[in-house]
């Protein structure tokens, strides 16, 4: 999609620091991180949010989780959080897929 942030980030349009990709997604550091060590795994392919998530482009969401767990596996992070806000009431600021992983500080539940 032309005019998606992380469309132009995956496509290296837009400069980030990249910590993984293949064909599939793409995984960079937030620029406002949240907790020590946050970073985020996007699809290349242009997903709105998890509410459009459908059979067509499942592997690639999935390849999402497994590149998550991957990088938590290398970095040996002591516990994460995986989050993907899902629409504007939920805290969605960009609309393109993402998934958060934070870690590196103890978390609250529920959130806020
Ligand atoms: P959300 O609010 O769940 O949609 O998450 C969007 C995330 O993207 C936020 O945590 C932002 O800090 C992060 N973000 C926005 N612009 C950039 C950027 N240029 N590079 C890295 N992360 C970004
Ligand atoms: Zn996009």
């Amino acid at each position: 999609m032309s005019d998606c942030l992380f469309c132009k980030i995956a496509s290296g349009e837009i400069p980030s620091e990249c910590l993984y990709e293949d064909e599939l997604v793409y995984a960079f550091k937030d620029i406002d991180p949240q907790a020590p060590v946050h970073f985020l795994v996007i699809p290349r392919s242009h997903i709105a949010s998890a509410a459009e998530i459908n059979a067509e482009n499942s592997a690639a969401a999935a390849r999402c989780l497994e590149v998550a767990a991957k990088l938590a596996g290398e970095m040996g992070l002591d516990g994460f959080r995986l989050v993907s806000n899902c629409g504007e009431r939920a805290g969605q600021s960009v609309n393109h897929l993402h998934f958060h992983v934070l870690s590196g500080r103890d978390m609250t539940w529920p959130p806020g």
